[in-house]
């Protein structure tokens, strides 16, 4: 390992990474995984540096093959030549690192190609969480170089669909079977897909999930990009270069039309409202402790105060303290 690698300088991290520095890169993930004033220094020097990157989530339920159909996607990018990077955010386990997703399949298959870049993603720290710390993650790979940054979910909880709903473009992956389409719209996968995946297609029922999809994309509300729909078999890699071409032609619409410079924006301006916001609320949650505090508690315990009064002179005392 290099010396350049050994530092915690973010400074010097930035620079070796953008120099091809895997383990460098490695720690500046690290440092936005944690948050705090390193991470803050990582996210203003890299920000100057981004844009490029186009940024893909793939979420579905656990199972229905987004990590085999990732690992087919990553041969699809490798094989125009660009370099890739993926980002397995799960949200379930924040004290394992993620490390379990990480060593998976794709793991063994991409180790030796320097232009594959795989990291698990946990939330240890970071204030907001994944829904923050993620898009400073792709930040740091699209400053570092990567093209395309696929971000990939472990399920569908609420955390997994705002990560993946953040990306340039969304892929949801379902399987053939009666309800599964029903079970994407109750999880608001609907409102995210700008693609659907049916994998598993070697098992069959694959139209009748394709109508029930296309049934409930009849029923909503579609600008003018209507979600394609793509059957596929990830495990034996057959549909993968459709699903590829689908993620290439969204890229075109997007640019095409200034919605991706438009969509960038919006989540950029939601980031922004997120930080605010957590800031305001950590402020407010250490107003409600300390001598101060407890006295204005004990008068509304005594019922010398009501909670509204109280909580006016915990604010009045937060704002006028700057
Ligand atoms: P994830 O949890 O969504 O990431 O799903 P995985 O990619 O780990 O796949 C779950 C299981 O489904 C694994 O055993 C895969 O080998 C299997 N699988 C993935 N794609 C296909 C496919 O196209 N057909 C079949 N029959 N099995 C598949």
């Amino acid at each position: 390992m290099s010396t350049t690698t050994r530092t915690r300088d973010p400074e010097a991290l930035v620079a070796a990474a953008r120099n091809g520095d895997r383990a460098a890169l490695a720690r500046l993930l690290s440092t936005v995984e944690r948050g705090g004033d390193p991470a803050r220094t990582v996210a203003r020097l890299v920000h100057p540096h981004t844009g490029r990157a186009h940024s893909v989530g793939i979420t579905g339920a656990p199972g229905a093959g987004k990590s085999t159909l990732t690992n087919r996607l990553i041969e699809q990018v490798r094989a125009g030549g660009s370099e890739v990077a993926v980002l397995a955010v799960d949200p379930s386990s924040p004290f394992t690192g993620g490390a379990i997703l990480g060593d998976r399949v794709r793991m063994q298959d991409h180790t030796l190609d320097e232009g594959v870049f795989i990291r698990s993603m946990a939330s240890r720290g970071h204030l907001g969480g994944l829904a923050l710390a993620t898009p400073e993650a792709i930040r740091v790979l699209d400053a570092t170089g990567h093209t395309w940054v696929l971000v990939e979910t472990v399920g569908v909880g609420q955390v997994e669909v705002e990560v993946a709903g953040a990306a340039d473009t969304t892929i949801v992956v379902v399987n053939p079977g009666w309800g599964d389409a029903v079970q994407a719209n109750k999880a608001g996968l609907l409102e995210i897909a700008d693609l659907f995946v049916i994998n598993k297609a070697d098992r069959g029922g694959v139209e009748e999930t394709r109508r029930d999809l296309e049934q409930m994309l009849d029923l909503s509300e579609l600008g003018d990009w209507r979600p394609p729909v793509v059957p596929t078999s990830a495990a034996a890699g057959e549909g993968v270069d459709a699903v590829w071409d689908e993620i290439c032609r969204h890229r075109a619409f997007l640019e095409a039309g200034g919605l991706l410079a438009e969509r960038r924006a919006r989540r950029l301006a939601d980031e922004l409202r997120e930080i605010v916001a957590g800031r305001l609320e950590q402020r407010a949650r250490s107003a409600c402790a300390g001598p101060d505090y407890d006295r204005l508690y004990q008068s509304m315990l005594d019922r010398a105060l009501d909670p509204w009064a109280a909580a006016d002179e915990i604010v009045g005392a937060l704002v006028d303290g700057g």
